[in-house]
């Protein structure tokens, strides 16, 4: 066991704070891993003020983890000490079940342990995030960051971008599918960049003038103002695949009218109750709805290499630890292109 540094909160509504907490000692498939940048998801903020009603205290946020190998346990394969790694949404899982045989082990039929806020596997102990200086996980859930990718601005990839590459991949994003994106958040930005760089015609659908610069500048072909009810009616039936990152409750109905034959709107942001959906929506054009949870440990992985091959990064502001508080408040606000990341080596004693 070792101690480390880190950032979180005893209780609901309280600031975060440097504590220190615990790291197990090494077991034989384990990597301790020396954390450089953790990204800053809107997750971390909700667990922080356990708006879900289900945080665990003291909680330590972050899972959107880069860092270096510093000790590698005996079983341990596919990592040396100094290797550049990276640690996303989930640090274990039953690796038995069908889901998990299937690389989909955000689904295991036995419940993945989260990266923080989760119970351990084996000692049953509260898992800690990445607003830390140190984290152990075990081999299977580390992934390797390739040497092309700048480790800056990597972080982001393993939650939001992960959250959209999943559908993307899933429903056959290619070379001149028509995609819409819903929403120019953290997971919008990022579905703009992939989506361009699989070849896909883009289009955001915004309710923000504001914002269609924004989406140009992030590589995005066209804009839709869904407050436009002319523009949105002369947009009808025309996207095989729309991306809905709007995180909360709302009215699908809208949008559904966008899909054409076969197309589907998947939900990657609301996780709550949405408005009641019309059925004659979904029969005309055969469209669906569907969702989507982060991604499984292989696809996570060939994000990460094709984003080095195509050198596609999200934009990120840099921050140090002590401004973490500040950030939750902008994050809540919107304010911010279009995600934050922690440069850990701002966590000194
Ligand atoms: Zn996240
Ligand atoms: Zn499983």
């Amino acid at each position: 066991m070792s101690t480390c540094l880190a950032y979180g909160v005893h209780e609901a509504h309280a600031p975060l704070e440097p504590l220190r907490i615990e790291r197990r000692a090494l077991r034989d498939d384990d990597v301790a891993i020396a954390i450089d940048y953790c990204g800053v998801c809107h997750s971390d903020m909700h667990y922080v003020h356990n708006d879900w009603g289900t945080t665990r205290f003291p909680c330590v946020p972050g899972h959107e983890i880069i860092g270096r190998v510093t000790a590698v346990g005996p079983a341990v394969s596919r990592y040396r000490v100094g290797d550049r790694v990276a640690v996303g949404c989930l640090v274990d899982s039953c690796q038995g079940c069908p889901a998990c045989e299937q690389h989909q082990e955000p689904h295991c039929t036995q419940g993945m342990t989260p990266t923080y806020n989760g119970l351990d596997r084996i000692s049953g102990e509260v898992t800690l995030g990445g607003y830390a200086q140190h984290i152990v996980v075990r081999e299977p859930f580390v992934l390797r960051v390739p040497a092309a990718l700048d480790p800056r601005y990597t972080g982001p990839l393993l939650c939001a971008g992960i959250t959209v590459w999943t559908p993307m991949r899933e429903h056959g994003v290619k070379a001149g599918t028509r995609l819409a994106v819903v929403g120019l958040g953290g997971l919008g930005h990022m579905a703009v960049k992939l989506g361009v760089a699989l070849g896909a015609r883009v289009t955001v659908i915004t309710t923000s003038p504001g914002k269609a610069e924004d989406a140009r500048a992030l590589g995005a072909h066209h804009v839709l103002l869904s407050t436009d009810p002319q523009a949105m009616k002369d947009a009808a039936n025309s996207f095989d695949l729309m991306l809905d990152t709007i995180p909360r409750g709302h009215n699908v109905n809208p949008y559904l009218m966008l899909l054409g034959r076969q197309g589907t709107l998947v939900l990657v942001g609301a996780l709550e109750p949405l408005e009641p959906i019309h059925g004659a929506l979904l029969a005309i054009n055969n469209r669906s709805i569907a969702g989507s949870l982060i991604g499984g440990l292989q696809q996570t992985q060939e994000l990460l290499d094709f984003c080095a091959e195509h050198q596609v990064l999200p934009d990120c502001e840099m921050i140090d630890i002590q401004d973490i508080n500040q950030a939750f408040v902008r994050m809540e606000k919107n304010d911010v292109k279009y995600r934050f990341v922690i440069d850990m080596a701002s966590l000194k004693p």
